[in-house]
């Protein structure tokens, strides 16, 4: 619980909120952030260690601004990873996803304009709207969780937003977003004008693509489209797949138009010179850091057969098919109660989403068959 006393003149509609995030708890196995869990190479570790050793001297000077040998690295990465052919004043990076996103919101959001969001997703997106006095407006996915597209459509119409957002895969439900479907967004989009904008402001359209090296291989990244529109922005980030999370870099690809609108908004120098060059290290070690993916995923299969095999009350577990390294599973009655014996057994995971899911974010075989033995234990007590 924060301490703020009443005499200290905080926002009105910050009185009672709370800090957002997971707790961060010293237990055996967390499984609840949707980390990468493996650890970095030893190669990769000695080549930060350079650079930043390279870099230390020159600390008394400001970083550059523009991170130009980042965006030029994360273009290079985009062109690899997601086939994508982008010059790098199309790239731009910050602190996590979660800034980028922020900056989003603070360049296109704002008071009197409306961000349209598909719940169930991420739970931080209140939050960037809530920072920057921005309307937070819902269009709820189908029971299987994929979009309502009919419903989404019909909202844009209605609200005229100055962004939409959607999440691919979706967290916490694992989700893909069909091409298919986000182009039709795309055209909706460029036909609807941004209430309480100029006349001739369409709705952008955000996909979040934090967990997007997770697909399966040969679907196509959202950042294929970038060409063809200059009014999507895709926000991805090196703190899952990547396994980079402690370093804090997150990354836009977007029109040019987009970016320069980002830049308008961003701190001076909010990139600093050590966290470019680790993530510059960690980069020209893609292979390495991107080597567990598969695993991870393979991981993902299995786990989710597992759970479906699983009963709890007689009724077998429902289990949310993922493209991410998470996986949602339910339905309890009472999701705290088994949640807090996982956690007093030493496995960390996630009561989000959905009333009565739980989340699971993919482990090592250790953490994983702590997990299972865990589960299976808590299952039979409640
Ligand atoms: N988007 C989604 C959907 C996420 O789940 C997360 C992290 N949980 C983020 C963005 C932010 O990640 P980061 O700031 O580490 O890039």
């Amino acid at each position: 619980m924060s301490a703020i006393p009443a005499d200290l003149p905080l926002r009105t509609d910050l009185v009672g909120e709370e800090p957002y995030g997971a707790p961060q708890l010293d237990v055996p196995v967390c499984l609840n952030v949707n980390e990468n869990p493996y650890p970095l190479d030893p190669e990769v570790v000695e080549a930060i260690c350079r650079r930043v050793g390279e870099e230390a001297p020159g600390l008394n000077r400001y970083p550059d601004r523009e991170h130009e040998g980042l965006r030029k690295a994360l273009a290079a990465y985009l062109k690899e990873e997601s086939q994508a052919a982008l010059e790098p004043d199309q790239v731009w990076a910050a602190n996590g996803s979660n800034e980028i996103m922020l900056q989003l919101f603070q360049a296109f959001g704002g008071p009197g304009r409306t961000v349209l969001g598909c719940d169930p997703t991420y739970s931080m997106y209140p939050e960037y709207a809530r920072d920057t006095f921005t309307d937070w407006e819902l269009a709820h996915r189908l029971p299987d969780f994929s979009l309502d597209m009919e419903t989404t459509i019909e909202r844009i119409k209605a609200l005229g937003p100055a962004m939409v957002l959607v999440t691919s895969p979706n967290n916490p439900t694992g989700t893909p977003l069909p091409m298919e479907e986000l182009t039709r967004l795309l055209e909706v989009c460029s036909q609807v004008h941004v209430s309480g904008a100029d006349q001739s402001a369409r709705p952008i359209v955000v996909v979040d693509e934090a967990y997007i090296e997770f697909r399966d291989p040969g679907t196509p990244s959202a950042v294929s489209l970038i060409g063809r529109y200059d009014h999507l922005a895709v926000s991805r980030t090196m703190s899952k797949a990547f396994a980079f999370a402690g370093a804090r870099v997150g990354y836009l690809a977007a029109s040019r138009g987009i970016i320069d609108a980002v830049r308008i908004v961003r701190m001076p120098y909010h990139l600093s010179a050590l966290t470019q060059v680790a993530a510059l290290a960690a980069l020209e070690h893609t292979d390495l850091q991107l080597a567990r993916v598969g695993k991870l995923r393979e991981t993902r299969r299995k786990t989710a057969g597992w759970l479906s095999e699983q009963e709890y009350h007689g009724q077998p577990l429902t289990v949310v098919p993922s493209a991410s390294n998470f996986i949602l599973f339910g339905i309890f009655p009472d999701r705290n109660a088994i949640f807090g014996a996982m956690k007093e057994a030493g496995v960390l995971i996630r009561a989000v989403g959905p009333e009565g899911y739980l989340r699971v974010c993919m482990g090592t075989d250790a953490e994983m068959e702590r997990f299972r033995g865990t589960l299976v234990d808590v299952l039979k007590r409640f």
